[in-house]
């Protein structure tokens, strides 16, 4: 089943979201994502969003900022909407109303456990940490930070993934969700649910490798009050021969230097396209007819 089948069977949506980082160059994988995302939005009549998540403010910088956009535009893959930056000060004014929602249900504590705190706790136990909370017991100490957690409650959220099938998975296997870390930046997992509930968000097609992030983003949603979690479409990811991870530093897979090198768009999506599978028809993708056709 393709991503747009399986799309199409979740029946339709309101908007799904591209989401990249600026702390790199477009590469395949990013380029996987982007049919998967115009194509479940083409087939579920979702409006494309183009959210750049920038919220971590040492990694993320203008240039990569300007060269994704430059390097979508080339693609041909034209977003409905956006683009938004997770650094807009709505943005950062919304994390912080959500943080101080979760504050006034006492569900915020500071933590101030570092990697040896964690290394420690193994050492003693003969195991990784696991479970809710953190190590140190932070969360009974009153501390004001330098990280601050968000207390999820333990258990399991369940869901139905268009792609991966029936889900299930333990809510914070290895310790409650870090909404704010030490340096000051809010978290990944805390901006993109905040994000998807403002911005009607109902649909959310990512790679695998974000699968195990879910069910706290589930139930992170639940506790900010959103009735009913986006449709997850969790996509394969491409992979080297090797089976590593595709890096945003890897001159050999980046968008701009397969341009550079003479590749044409068509060229470079289908390399993308026949490198992850499952995304169909992928023609009629770009070039300005995707989501809605616009
Ligand atoms: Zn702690």
């Amino acid at each position: 089943m393709t991503g747009a089948d399986a799309a199409h069977a979740l029946g339709p949506a309101t908007r799904t979201r591209f989401a990249p980082a600026p702390t790199g160059f477009l590469h395949l994988g990013h380029v996987a994502n982007a049919i998967h995302v115009w194509g479940a939005a083409r087939a579920t009549g979702a409006a494309v969003l183009l959210r750049i998540e920038d919220h971590d403010r040492v990694r993320s910088r203008p240039e990569y900022d300007a060269g994704l956009l430059e390097d979508l535009a080339w693609l041909g893959f034209e977003a409905d909407e956006g683009p938004v930056r997770q650094s807009d000060p709505d943005a950062r004014h919304a994390y912080t109303e959500a943080l101080e929602r979760l504050r006034a249900d006492g569900r915020v504590y500071g933590c101030d456990c570092t990697r040896s705190t964690f290394a420690a706790w193994s050492a003693a136990r003969g195991r990784s940490w696991t479970g809710i909370g953190c190590p140190g017991g932070c969360r009974e100490r009153g501390l004001d930070g330098p990280v601050l957690r968000v207390a999820l409650g333990g258990g399991s959220e369940t869901w139905m993934d268009g792609l991966v099938g029936p889900c299930a998975d333990d809510v914070a296997p290895h310790g409650d969700l870090v909404a704010r870390d030490r340096h000051g930046d809010w978290s990944y997992g805390f901006c993109v649910v905040v994000d998807d509930l403002r911005q009607g968000v109902d649909l959310v097609v990512r790679g695998r490798d974000l699968l195990h992030a879910t069910p706290a983003q589930i139930r992170l949603a639940t506790r900010l009050g959103r009735a009913t979690p986006p449709t997850y479409l969790h996509h394969r990811l491409i992979r080297r021969p090797d089976g590593s991870k595709l890096s945003k530093s890897s001159g050999d897979t980046g968008v701009r230097d397969l341009r550079a090198s003479g590749h044409s768009a068509e060229a470079v999506i289908g390399m993308a396209a026949t490198a992850v599978g499952d995304v169909g028809d992928v023609g009629a993708i770009t070039g300005g007819s995707a989501g809605r056709g616009r």
